[in-house]
């Protein structure tokens, strides 16, 4: 096998009935020893049958000699290692027929492409987690204000062009100064994510809960009437007014409830909301008002 012997890659030939090793090249020999007279699958892939891969019956069943040639990777259980190979039909000596291989070593190729894809996967991940984090109140884990301005922006086109009901209610702690000044600034901030999980576990699906700033939160209800809304308001005002804080007692909270009017920006509708807050801590607080 002289001129194969230039070859810097195994290459072998096998009888095609027999599976019997014909010939190996240097590189060949050199990696697995003197095998020729063995079986193919004994010798270079370790099995007691004939390989599954093995394309010689395919290969044998096309007409066109020039086509009986098949490129194809596999994974060499016997030494661990990933192949490129290249096997051709090729006429032997005594009038039968032998398949010629080349296999070329692409496990270093293979494992650069695992860690690639790999490496892909993980970037994928950490710039999901970056774009929720970039959406998300730290401490309460609700959404932030950046989150509420988006979503009234799309919520308020949306309105305008379909005509479809929209309402925002702005709410915000009664007296929470006092907790802080009593308990510490850590119970303030231990309140603040219980409330934020009360008013979380009491809205719909659709309504989007945020933190609106300190001690203020947003909820925004697309297809909602006043009416809706203001009952949602009062049913919230009634269920924090009643739930008993993990870390300080009772606090209640006061609404201020607006409803999308055809023509207003974002800007007008929250200060709608605004000004009902105000009213509402003017008329005593642990109240609703639009
Ligand atoms: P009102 O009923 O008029 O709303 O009274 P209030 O005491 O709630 O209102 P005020 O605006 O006077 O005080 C709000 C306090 O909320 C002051 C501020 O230090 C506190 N606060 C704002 N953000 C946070 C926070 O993230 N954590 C804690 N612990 N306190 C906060
Ligand atoms: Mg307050
Ligand atoms: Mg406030």
């Amino acid at each position: 096998m002289a001129a194969q012997d230039a070859i810097p890659f195994p290459v072998y030939v096998v009888h095609a009935d027999t599976l019997k090793l014909l010939a190996v090249n240097t590189a060949m020999r050199k990696r697995s020893g003197s095998v020729v007279g063995g079986l193919c699958y004994k010798e270079i892939y370790g099995q007691d049958v004939p390989c599954m891969h093995c394309p010689l019956v395919e290969m044998m069943a096309k007409k066109d000699m020039s086509r009986r040639k098949m490129v194809f990777e596999l994974f060499n259980e016997a030494d661990d290692r990933w192949y490129q190979m290249e096997e051709t039909l090729i006429p032997w000596h005594d009038g039968t027929v032998a398949k010629y291989s080349i296999a070329v070593d692409v496990t270093a190729l293979k494992e650069t492409q695992n860690a690639l894809v790999e490496a892909h996967a993980e970037l994928a991940l950490t710039s999901r987690q970056l774009e929720r984090l970039a959406i998300t109140d730290q401490l309460t884990g609700l959404s932030n204000r950046r989150r509420l301005d988006d979503t009234l922006t799309s919520e308020v086109q949306r309105a305008e062009r379909y005509g479809t009901t929209l309402s925002a209610i702005i709410c915000d702690v009664d007296r929470f100064k006092d907790i802080n000044d009593l308990h510490g600034h850590q119970v303030g901030d231990a309140v603040l994510t219980e409330m934020a999980q009360v008013l979380k576990d009491n809205v719909r699906h659709l309504d989007t809960v945020g933190r609106w700033g300190g001690e203020e939160f947003a909820i925004i209800c697309p297809e909602t009437a006043e009416d809706g809304a203001l009952t949602l308001a009062e049913k919230l005002r009634g269920t924090i007014a009643g739930h008993d804080l993990s870390v300080a007692g009772r606090k209640t909270m006061s609404f201020g409830v607006a409803t999308f009017r055809p023509g207003e920006t974002v800007t007008d509708l929250i200060r709608r909301a605004d000004k009902a807050l105000y009213r509402a801590k003017e008329k005593g607080r642990n109240r609703v008002e639009t």
